[in-house]
This record gives C-alpha cells, structure tokens and sequence, in this order.
C-alpha cells in the first residue's frame, strides 16, 4: 500500500527533514508514526499525500511510483487516500451534512447516492443526529468525527491522519482511535501520526519512530518507546 525506498527529504531552504527513510505497510495494515515536534511525521504523510516530493528514493502507492506517475493521475492516487488533520478544516458555514458531502460533490456524485453515502457515514462516526447542525455548535471530539466521516466517505482504501488527536483529551483521543479500528477491521489502511506517546502505549500496534528525519525504531509499541 505505502512504500518508500531510501526516501530523502530537504526542502528548498536547505532543511533536511527526512533521511534514508525505508518502510513498507501493507494492504489492510493499521499503523503508527511518531517522534517528536520537527523529526518529520508532516513531511512523510506529505510525501504519501503528493503535496510534497522526494528529493532522493522512491515512494510507491498501491503500486504507482510516485516519481513517474503522470500529473493527471495525482488526483487520481490522491482520491484513494482519506485525510485527516488536528484542525478538522470544517466550513463552519454549512452544515455537518454539507460538510461531509464535499468530497462527492467534488466528484459529481448524484444527489441520491451523496445523501446515501453521507448518511452511511455519519452513522458510521456516531452523528447521524447531527446532520443539519453546525459544525461550531459541536463539541471538539464531534468536530473531529465529522472530519472522519469527510474522510471515509468515498470509501478510500487508505486513511492518513495527522495528529488527529491534538486537541482531544485522552477519552475522547481513545474514541477516534477506536473509530480508526473499526475502519481498519472494515478491510481499510491506517497510517496515524502522532508525537501523543500514551496513546500509543496504550495499543498494540506497529509503531514507526522519526527522529531528527531518520527513522530509528519500527515495531510493535514497547517501553523503550518511553525511553527516548
Ligand atoms: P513533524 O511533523 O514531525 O513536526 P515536519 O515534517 O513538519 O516534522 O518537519 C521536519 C523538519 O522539516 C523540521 O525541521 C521543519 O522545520 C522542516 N520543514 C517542514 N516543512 C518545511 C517547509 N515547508 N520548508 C522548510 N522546512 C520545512
Ligand atoms: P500545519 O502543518 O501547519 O499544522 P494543518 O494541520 O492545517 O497545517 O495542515 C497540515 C498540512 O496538510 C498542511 O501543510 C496542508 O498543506 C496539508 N494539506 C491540506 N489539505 C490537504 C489535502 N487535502 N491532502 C493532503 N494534504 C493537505
């Protein structure tokens, strides 16, 4: 699903922000990514998302090298993945329902199968009663679940979050996660950034560890975590 050989990063002002990094996470996998403010978890989730590109290596996507692909199928790799940031980017103008709806319009979706596919979805994060409201009359944990449902609801094989929990305490940081889960056991990739270290810790799932661009540990979530 997400492959990267050998990736090195330095942006134009002469910061290196990755280096040598190698990983690979397969189809249906859930997955960490952590390290502290500056290590360079954005600029990975950016080189997967093609908002940035790789000064050196190669960064495959369900097979495309992103290198070589053609700028007409960026959007299209781009569609496959569904993002999610700590500021959920609502429209605090318009609905939960219109909010969620976006992505489809976007796509020309028919108005019956956006409000099937918007309804689906909202179920799915638990806001079904919260369609018509605004987005600025929900609580922050609310704001993030609409994010979600925008995220998942053209079905996209692969979610991306970063930081997804940065402004949510601890219950509800354990609720989005267990969201994530739901998705993941639904056949979905997951890919979290997060530097929260007592989330992580909390689960038992793969954790790959950037610092200072370089990626020094990949595994199972263990103690030594902590140590650093
Ligand atoms: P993280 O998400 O782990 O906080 P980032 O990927 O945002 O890390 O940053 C990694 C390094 O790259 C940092 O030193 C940061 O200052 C630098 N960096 C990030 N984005 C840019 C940019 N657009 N231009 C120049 N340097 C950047
Ligand atoms: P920051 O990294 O400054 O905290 P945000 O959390 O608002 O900024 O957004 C994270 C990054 O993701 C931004 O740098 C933005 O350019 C990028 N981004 C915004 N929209 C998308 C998108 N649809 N797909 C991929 N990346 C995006």
């Amino acid at each position: 699903m997400i492959k990267f050989e050998q990736v090195s990063k330095t942006y134009p002002g002469g910061q290196r922000a990755l280096s040598k990094v190698d990983f690979h996470i397969e189809k249906g996998e859930m997955a960490f990514l952590t390290g502290h403010s500056g290590a360079g978890k954005s600029t990975l989730l950016k080189l997967i998302s093609i908002m940035e590109r790789p000064t050196v290596g190669r960064v495959l996507i369900n097979g495309h090298d992103l290198n070589t692909i053609r700028r007409r199928d960026i959007a299209f790799i781009r569609r496959d993945i569904g993002m999610i940031f700590q500021s959920h980017q609502l429209l605090m103008d318009k609905s939960v329902f219109d909010n969620v709806a976006l992505p489809l319009i976007i796509e020309g979706y028919t108005r019956k199968e956006t409000t099937k596919r918007v309804e689906a979805a909202l179920e799915m994060v638990g806001l079904s009663d919260k369609s018509r409201s605004l987005p600025i009359t929900l609580s922050g944990g609310e704001q993030q679940r609409v994010g979600i449902a925008r995220a998942v609801v053209n079905k996209p094989p692969l979610l991306l979050a970063d930081e997804p929990t940065g402004n949510l305490d601890p219950k509800l940081s354990m609720e989005i996660v267990r969201l994530f889960e739901d998705f993941n056991q639904a056949g979905v990739s997951v890919f979290i950034a997060t530097h929260d270290l007592g989330l992580i810790a909390r689960m038992r799932y793969r954790t790959l560890t950037l610092k200072q661009g370089k990626m020094i540990t990949d595994g199972l979530t263990d103690s030594d975590l902590e140590a650093d």
